[in-house]
């Protein structure tokens, strides 16, 4: 039996616990596919709740030590990470891009260096906790706080990113001192074991970092309701992550939540054109569409919405679908072949509500024949003509489709934007500095780009308003979220008879 991962073949890959590859206890497994070509690549382990107790026991066992261990050693494992993932930037992504299908160029411009950067960033952050000062706020007091870790953290993450998700899971919980049993998406497990294994090279001590492939509704579940799992940490769409709330209320665990996205993309009548088309067409079309800040509502001026429509219908039709590992390649195929037919359905029921397909809309003819015939590609899609509580305008799809709908005013513009239960990103294209400020305050979101939309900092928190979720991924916000504030209050009198004990008795 092999234990590599990352490889192709009927190689199977394993449970990271306590350190070691281990088979699930169950024997099941579940084929991980590629999405450009429909080709097994690997059989994943399916964890039972068996598995999951034994993570989070391993977990448990790891967490006096790792707690206990100063933020300059916990930091020092850090950046060795940081420099072992660098050295494996090449493998990595291009596990990452046969896992999901997207773009080489994507997954070693993008994925890969956002997560090196990630660990350097945690690295330092784990030596800058800070809290109050020590002070006295009671004469005969003094107060300190203690920032601690709050103990195992069970981490879920989505298949968009594999790798990028799992390092924000992973990074901020153990720079802060806890231990973590992350379970990847069931169809994408590949790159989130490399980062575990990376973790024990790093000298990070075994069962600090675990990871379970299984699916939801088993692993999952077993993980977020489990006794001994003291906070969850959940990025994926809000259905799950009510039900992960629901789960967690059971032993009041500490819940963070990073859900789904219905990001809005404003074009003022001022706005710069050229930049609005090219800013459209990249933040609707990175990683297929399927990332949750990506542009999916375009609200633009009705002076400019024709010369908007035809911008962005033009590059729609150039962009070039096929094989993920061509640097001339700009979409890759959807994550899977479920996922495409959904999608296909959403623009279908537009269609049929009277909404219509400017360009794409269909999945692409010009594969055929090659070994991509069988990918799960879809075009770019560009609708207009929707109603404004369409269900394509409203609901997360996870789509290279882009709606764009035109808007009379300020006020308008804005109120249309933040019709959604969602709340994670947007974006504001405008000369005018008075505008850019009043759609950044008025946009209830998460993130608001100004003349942009996508870049992302690990300086910078990220996180959701609304049912996109609470808690925020990367920046110091996160490491904040993944440690418990406790307050330590020292008698400074020396005194028996305290004064205050006359307001309880006088004896
Ligand atoms: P999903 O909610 O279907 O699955 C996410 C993860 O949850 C997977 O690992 C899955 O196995 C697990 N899961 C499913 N059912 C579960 C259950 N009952 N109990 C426990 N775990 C369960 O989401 P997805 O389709 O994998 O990913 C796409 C979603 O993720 C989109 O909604 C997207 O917006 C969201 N997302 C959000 C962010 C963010 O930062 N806000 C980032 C990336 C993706």
């Amino acid at each position: 039996m092999q234990t590599t991962i990352g490889g192709s073949g009927s190689v199977l890959v394993h449970q990271y616990i306590g350190g070691r590859l281990r088979r699930a206890r169950g024997g099941e497994t579940q084929a991980v596919i590629d999405p450009a070509t429909g080709r097994t690549l690997v059989l994943a382990d399916l964890a039972d709740p068996a598995d999951v107790d034994e993570a989070v026991a391993a977990a448990r066992r790891a967490f006096p030590e790792w707690s206990r261990a100063t933020p300059g050693e916990r930091s020092a494992a850090l950046h060795r990470l940081a420099v072992l993932l660098d050295e494996r930037s090449e493998d990595l992504a291009r596990t990452e891009s046969t896992q999901t299908g997207k773009p080489i160029r994507l997954s070693a411009g993008f994925d890969v260096p956002g997560t090196v950067d990630n660990v350097a960033f945690f690295a330092g952050a784990a030596r800058h906790l800070e809290g109050k000062a020590q002070a006295e706020y009671s004469a005969d007091h003094a107060s300190a706080i203690r920032r601690e870790a709050i103990g195992v953290v069970g981490s879920i993450a989505p298949w968009n990113y594999p790798l990028q998700m799992a390092g924000w899971k992973i990074l901020p919980a153990i720079a802060a001192g806890n231990t973590i049993v992350l379970k990847p998406a069931e169809i994408t497990p590949l790159t989130a074991l490399m980062f575990a294994q990376a973790c024990t090279e790093a000298g990070i001590p075994d069962g600090v970092v675990n990871v379970v492939t299984g699916t939801g509704p088993v692993a999952g579940e077993a993980l977020m309701s489990h006794p001994d799992v003291n906070m969850v940490s959940f990025t994926g769409s809000t259905a799950v992550g009510k039900r992960i709330a629901q789960l967690a209320s059971q032993t009041v665990k500490r819940v963070h939540l990073e859900l789904g996205g219905k990001a809005p993309f404003v074009v003022f009548d001022d706005a710069d054109l050229e930049a609005a088309i090219h800013g459209a067409v990249a933040g609707s079309l990175i990683n297929s569409g399927q990332d949750c800040t990506a542009a999916t509502r375009a609200y633009v001026h009705r002076s400019l919405f024709d010369d908007f429509v035809d911008g962005v219908a033009e590059l729609f039709a150039k962009v070039r679908l096929g094989d993920p590992f061509d640097h001339a390649t700009d979409l890759g195929p959807l994550s899977s072949h479920r996922h495409r037919d959904r999608v296909a359905a959403h623009v279908e029921r537009a269609r049929s509500q009277g909404a219509k397909a400017v360009v794409g809309g269909e999945v692409p003819t010009e594969l055929r024949g090659t070994p991509w015939a069988e990918g799960a590609y879809y075009r770019p899609t560009l609708i207009t003509g929707a109603s404004q509580d369409s269900e394509i305008v409203r609901e997360e799809i996870f789509d290279p489709v882009l709606v764009a709908l035109p808007f009379d005013g300020d006020d308008e513009a804005i109120r249309l934007a933040n019709d959604t239960p969602f709340g994670l990103a947007a974006s504001a294209w405008t000369k005018d500095l008075v505008r850019a400020h009043r759609a950044s305050r008025d946009i209830k979101a998460g993130c608001v780009w100004i003349n942009d939309h996508i870049p992302i900092v690990s300086e910078m928190p990220h996180g959701g308003f609304k049912q996109s979720g609470y808690g925020k991924d990367m920046s110091a916000y996160s490491l904040e979220e993944y440690t418990q504030v406790k307050h330590v209050m020292h008698d400074v009198t020396g005194n028996a008879r305290k004064a205050w004990h006359r307001t309880v008795f006088t004896l």
